[in-house]
């Protein structure tokens, strides 16, 4: 019997996005140990807040626990509640849409534009026209920018204010990206951030909401801390969540972010160096980078044109991984999902065609794309996707 492949070391493994420590982040720990405000609240937790919101360019920010108790928050902020109904991207993220079923909501998918991968503004409109006739507008869109790169904001904008509905920023993947120099999570009524541990920058798990609306995320602050009401006792007349940020990972996430630009061009580097190696081969894409705006390439993914290639992403995957090289698959739609199974989903090509989220599913493959990768690990992943394509 043949001996199995020795795995090696996983101290060798090349991730897909790892976390990138600046140096700063125990300074910043410490001064909460030092000043004992391990928890809840802190120092750190308003100073994050406020660099965050300078950032994003808010008003304000509240520190979150997660980015899905980001956008938990958001619906319950806009009155999302047992049977409305919530517009979301397909292609994205579990995560962005969980919420929608935590608030008892019925979320219907929007199919994706081939020159962002976000919501197509065509798709959505077909929604929004079908939902009128149907006398049950949504309640929200949560309109997400996927590894990073900005979806169509004005057109999609343009379309919610028309039928009078708010939009809901998933900017997790896309800190630090621009949309007509404007940052991706302060465009909508509220935008969300999430610092866990594959994002661009991590406090090892954590969110961000972040909102003009300045009473809006007071009122999440109250909600995120089991919206207790201003007693001398604990009263409480609604219901409320533990979904605040610790002061000792607030910390974590100053340090993060005096790094962000730092972080941004390094992973646009790792685009580049892909796109440079493998753009001219015939059968590979990369995912655009639409006119006016500024991805943060959280993550390169390439497409395999299979009319040119018979090597198809699962393909690569295995291949990679067995040089201890981790490679994730597009993530699948959430219209193709077993969990939302039943729910409506509007495609962005005429029916009979296969819609776009669906394509790129099954032609795309996330390539390692962290801030620390060495261009030697670089190089040598290219020399091997080289070799698995010729
Ligand atoms: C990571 C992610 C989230 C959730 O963030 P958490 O902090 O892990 O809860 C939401 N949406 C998208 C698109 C994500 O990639």
């Amino acid at each position: 019997m043949p001996f199995p492949v020795p795995v090696k070391e996983t101290g060798d493994r090349i991730f897909l996005s790892a976390p990138h420590m600046t140096g700063n982040e125990q300074k910043y720990i410490s001064e909460a140990f030092e000043s004992n405000w391990i928890a809840p609240m802190g120092a750190n937790v308003n100073q994050f807040e406020a660099e965050m919101a300078a950032y994003a360019t808010t008003q304000a920010a509240a520190a979150l626990s997660s980015g899905t108790a980001a956008i938990h928050l958001a619906l319950q902020l806009l009155g999302v509640g047992k049977g409305d109904r919530v517009f979301c991207s397909s292609l994205t993220f579990v995560a962005s849409a969980n919420p929608i079923l935590y608030a008892g909501a019925e979320p219907v998918f929007i199919d994706s534009e081939e020159e962002t991968w976000n919501m197509s503004p065509w798709a959505l409109q077909k929604a929004f026209a079908a939902a009128e006739q149907e006398g049950k507008l949504p309640k929200a869109v949560i309109v997400v920018h996927i590894y990073g790169q900005s979806a169509r904001m004005d057109e999609l904008i343009a379309l919610c204010d028309h039928y009078g509905v708010p939009i809901i920023e998933d900017a997790a993947e896309s800190l630090g990206s621009t949309y007509k120099g404007k940052k991706t999570g302060s465009l909508g009524a509220y935008g969300i951030y999430s610092f866990n541990g594959n994002k661009i920058i991590t406090t090892s798990g954590g969110g961000m909401l972040v909102s003009n609306d300045r009473k809006g995320v007071a009122q999440a602050r109250f909600l995120a801390s089991q919206a207790k009401d201003d007693a001398p006792f604990y009263e409480h007349s609604r219901v409320g969540y533990n979904y605040r940020m610790s002061n000792v990972l607030a910390g974590i996430g100053r340090a993060q972010l005096e790094a962000i630009e730092l972080r941004v061009s390094a992973r646009r580097a790792v685009f580049s160096r892909y796109f440079t190696a493998l753009g001219k081969h015939e059968a590979v894409k990369f995912q655009p980078e639409l006119e006016g705006t500024r991805s943060n390439r959280w993550l390169t993914v390439m497409l395999l044109d299979p009319a040119r290639t018979d090597r198809s992403p699962d393909h690569i995957r295995e291949w990679l991984d067995s040089e201890n090289i981790e490679s994730r698959r597009v993530w699948k739609p959430l219209h193709m999902q077993p969990l939302f199974a039943g729910c409506k989903f509007y495609s962005h090509n005429p029916h009979g065609k296969t819609a776009v989220s669906e394509k790129l599913f099954a032609e795309g493959l996330c390539l390692p794309s962290g801030s620390d990768l060495k261009p030697e690990q670089q190089q040598r992943i290219i020399a091997l996707l080289e070799e698995i394509l010729s």
